[in-house]
């Protein structure tokens, strides 16, 4: 008999932990301890599940790069004694923990499936349930007693996606997802099906290192018709950002006002790493198709190209906080580490 796969559950916090006290109608946080009481599906599972709960559960706009190093340390020191690993996080900003933890798990070779829900998992109608079963299901998933996800997934509302290619795109739906620019890995219908050609695969004789010096001084500066040369002037040539990310449009186009190629000129000569991202959440930047980008080119502007701006911030900081040379980070950054972005 083959050993049933062993998953280890972790809860940061948001809406999927709570259960409504059916006294007072107050929601509350739901004590993961008595999940397989509360939760008498999990037993019908193929799988053995342990949870571990962050002792205070936060809102995942709470979220920052200390916790991110807590979870990836929790999956590091469980790792060779666990299948898999779910992590049940507020959906607000999970994209952008998901992509952080693609980068500091380093040669991940087994699934960590981030999930949540809109509604709390005590909610008559809560897409909680469905959500923790399948991505428990997702985690357990395995081919001759080997993971068959190795990778940072984000499993929503039926499917499953690479978690670094995906953006929350709506606040009242179920289908709060969307990874515009990857297929999805896989998807729950009555049978659950993996589309084995997108998954992750990395080399599976090297040791899981976790990354965890994420530098976060850097900035997103989202660009806008009639944006003020004051304003880009005091973000281009501030000393305390290292890195930032420039929204800006369609495929990667920007105002072509000499003041502003200026400032950004200057700032990559001081050394600050500017990378282009794309405002929409759909294609890529292609910097040199239109007049309007072929400057941004041309003075050192690294492009993002089809990375979503939640993953780009995890990049940065991660390059950042592995202190890569400035003049190696254009490459790197350019460079599709954890599936981020597709290859040129
Ligand atoms: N505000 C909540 C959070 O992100 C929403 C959710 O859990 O979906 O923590």
């Amino acid at each position: 008999m083959t050993k049933q796969p062993h998953i280890l559950l972790i809860y940061t916090g948001g809406t999927i932990g709570m259960i409504k006290d059916a006294d007072t109608g107050a929601l509350k946080a739901f004590d993961f301890n008595s999940l397989l009481i509360k939760i008498p599906e999990l037993r019908l599972l193929d799988c053995t599940i342990e949870t571990i709960s962050f002792k205070k559960p936060i809102d995942s706009s709470n979220m920052n790069p200390k916790y991110w190093a807590d979870i990836a340390t929790i999956i590091a020191d469980n790792y060779s004694e666990f299948d898999g690993f779910v992590v049940l996080h507020g959906s607000d900003t999970m994209s952008y923990s998901a992509s952080a933890l693609s980068f500091m798990l380093e040669n991940l070779a087994k699934p960590v499936v981030f999930t949540g829900s809109q509604l709390p998992i005590g909610d008559l109608r809560t897409d909680a349930k469905e959500n923790l079963i399948t991505s428990i299901q997702m985690a357990s998933l395995q081919k001759d007693g080997v993971p068959i996800i190795k990778e940072v997934g984000l499993y929503f509302e039926y499917k499953l996606y690479r978690g670094n290619r995906t953006t929350k795109i709506n606040a009242e739906h179920f289908e709060a997802f969307e990874s515009l620019n990857y297929p999805h890995l896989a998807e729950s219908g009555v049978h659950l099906k993996v589309n084995t050609e997108q998954l992750w695969q990395p080399e599976l004789n090297k040791a899981l290192i976790i990354r965890t010096a994420m530098d976060a001084d850097i900035g997103v500066l989202k660009l806008f018709p009639g944006i003020s040369r004051p304003i880009c002037e005091a973000i281009l040539t501030s000393k305390l950002i290292k890195g930032l990310i420039l929204e800006t449009y369609g495929s990667g186009n920007a105002t072509t006002e000499p003041w502003f190629i200026k400032l950004l000129e200057n700032a990559v000569h001081n050394g600050l790493h500017i990378v282009n991202v794309t405002q929409c959440i759909g294609g890529s930047v292609n910097m040199g198709q239109y007049e309007t980008s072929s400057q941004l080119k041309s003075i050192g502007i690294i492009s993002g190209r089809d990375i979503t701006t939640e993953a780009a911030i995890a990049k940065m900081m991660y390059l950042l906080g592995e202190k890569i040379p400035s003049k190696e980070f254009q490459f790197y950054f350019e460079t599709p580490l954890r599936g981020e972005m597709s290859e040129k």
